[in-house]
């Protein structure tokens, strides 16, 4: 489990109050994550996952992951096993492991309570009826000629619903509530519906099926949850909610929901069925594309669950809706990796640099700190010889003003090794850059008394000879927003590849391990790498590429 982490919130003081008024009596502190199992989870679910999840923890208490599975759609086991994945990835582990079906007797036997007290009727309207019946915010609804049914006939036309006597749609039974209460929810809302479906779980014993508001408060009642934590669209179903408890009346401290605002994020979609159509479109590569605001995208992108979570724990738990910026995210977990990974060195559009003045025969094992800010990481040796790689980036043949790295007749340190001056650039015929031809000055080698000179630029290299071909995956945000429209596109431009040089031990990387290449960014090795071939993700760059909007 994670570490339990002293957060506070206002759901935390409603949980407070509940406990010094022992509204639950001696019952733990029970929460609940209702996944529907339709597709994978977002990131906007690991804000949901970890609320439920550390507010157990907290109350040394306990959370139950329950399947919401009252829809009656095929089982994806995909889903299943990838929801359970991530969880566990995030850090936690439920108590139970739940599905909302086996409960439909139970809910069946609600539905005929609410029947006998009167509280609910069977209905021939259509979904249409129903519709211009139900009044609008400023206008009550019309009641249904049937809502004066007796119980007996109400009790007969739902047990033949029961039995499959009508089509879907003939029928419905409904809460009878106030036609004109002034939330609409509580306009006497269908709470069963025919559907002649078969149910991954209950197979063909049912053809009808509750509807949510009605379904979810009773599930959270069997389990005996205490508190349970949705998103506030759901604020206006709460008197249902409770009314649906209070009217089947089988549970003396029913549950509590709480709703708090649902996540969003810049640059990103948070909605299954868009992810579920980016992917069967082939938009991006699967559910765990690197780019994707999957949990499984971002494991594989790199980002850890440590990150996640304080992400999770530093934008707090807000009753209103916001939008949250992307860099934070990044941010969370650039400062997650910046003490934990290893630096090495690699290079993208290389430009090779001979040292027309060091011995040809000779290669020296320079030792290179691993981490700058973990002293403890130590140093690794890589190799330095006439010939190296250096950085597109870090040559300018016409150097821009303040550009301190390496031109024509300019010397720069090579990180960890000698100064070196560049004094001819060697093309081809047509004009591209193949050499720098570079002198060192042999009394600059790193740690010795000379390297202390002064020297504006540094850069890094890859010993040419011994360098590991790799292939970089760099990532953009998959979407981005349109400032006219407010609407999210996709970025053309969010997955760039390059070829780049790395430094031998970089060959010897397994997939999952993340590394830090000196002066880019951080990295993670990908599962696509093969003996012939690593493959690494770019996870984060060094810096923030936040910019304020004009
Ligand atoms: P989507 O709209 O993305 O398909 P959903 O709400 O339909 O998501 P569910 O499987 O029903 O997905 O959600 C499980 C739980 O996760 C619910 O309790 C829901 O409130 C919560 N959740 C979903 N999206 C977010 C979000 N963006 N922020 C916080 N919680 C979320
Ligand atoms: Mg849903």
């Amino acid at each position: 489990m994670a570490d339990v982490i002293e957060m506070t919130n206002f759901i935390h003081d409603i949980i407070d109050h509940d406990l010094e008024t022992k509204k639950y009596g001696d019952r733990e502190i029970l929460t609940r994550f209702p996944p529907e199992p339709n597709g994978y989870l977002h990131i906007g679910h690991a804000k949901s996952i970890c609320l439920n999840f550390m507010t157990a923890q907290k109350y040394h208490g306990a959370c139950n992951l329950r399947y919401d599975d009252t829809n009656p759609v095929k089982e994806e086991v995909e889903y299943i096993d990838s929801i359970e994945a991530d969880v566990r990835w995030l850090g936690f582990q439920w108590k139970e492991r739940l599905w909302a079906s086996d409960y439909f007797d139970e809910m069946y036997e609600c539905a005929v309570t609410l029947i006998k007290k009167g509280k609910a009727f069977v209905c021939d309207f259509n979904a249409e009826q129903i519709r211009e019946n139900r009044g609008t915010l400023t206008e009550a609804g019309k009641e249904s000629p049937y809502r004066n049914r007796s119980v007996e006939e109400n009790l007969r036309l739902f047990e033949e619903m029961r039995e499959g006597k009508y089509a879907d749609g003939e029928k419905v039974l409904r809460a009878k509530i106030d036609m004109a209460s002034p939330n609409i929810n509580m306009r006497d809302p269908v709470i069963y519906r025919i559907a002649h479906v078969a149910h991954h779980n209950t197979g063909n014993k049912w053809c009808i099926y509750p509807m949510y508001d009605f379904a979810h408060p009773i599930e959270d009642a069997i389990e005996g949850i205490t508190h349970s934590i949705c998103t506030l669209e759901f604020e206006d179903h709460r008197p249902l909610y409770d009314w649906v408890l209070r009217e089947v009346g089988k549970w003396p401290a029913p549950p509590q929901q709480i709703e708090f605002a649902r996540l969003n994020i810049t640059n990103t979609v948070m909605s299954k069925r868009y992810l579920k159509a980016l992917v069967d479109e082939g938009a991006v590569e699967g559910w765990d594309d690197p780019r994707m605001p999957t949990i499984a995208g971002i494991r594989r992108r790199g980002y850890t669950p440590e990150a996640v979570r304080d992400f999770c724990e530093r934008i707090g738990v807000a009753k209103a809706n916001s939008t949250v910026d992307v860099a934070q995210l990044e941010a969370c977990v650039r400062d997650d990796l910046k003490l934990r990974v290893e630096n090495r060195n690699v290079v993208e559009n290389p430009i090779k640099v001979i040292i027309t003045n060091y011995p040809e025969d000779r290669t020296e094992e320079m030792a290179i700190e691993n981490n700058r800010e973990v002293p403890e990481m130590g140093d690794r040796m890589v190799p330095f010889s006439r010939e190296l790689w250096v950085d597109g980036d870090d040559f300018m043949e016409v150097p821009a003003r303040k550009y301190f790295r390496l031109f024509p007749g300019n010397e720069v340190r090579f990180k960890g090794a000698y100064f070196l001056t560049c004094n001819e650039v060697i093309k081809n015929d047509s004009g591209e850059i193949v050499e720098l031809h570079c002198t060192y000055d042999p009394d600059t080698r790193s740690g010795t008394e000379g390297a202390n000179r002064k020297v504006k630029g540094t850069i890094h290299w890859v010993d040419a000879k011994t360098a590991e071909k790799i292939r970089i995956r760099n990532y953009d945000y998959l979407m981005i927003e349109n400032d006219e429209t407010g609407e999210n596109e996709l970025n053309p431009d969010s997955l760039v590849e390059s070829r780049g040089y790395a430094e031998p031990l970089l060959g010897q990387a397994q997939p999952g391990e993340r590394f830090q290449f000196f002066r880019k960014g951080y990295y993670i090795c990908d599962e696509l790498s093969s003996e012939e071939e690593k493959v690494f993700n770019k996870i984060v760059g060094l810096k923030s590429s936040f910019k304020v909007k004009k």
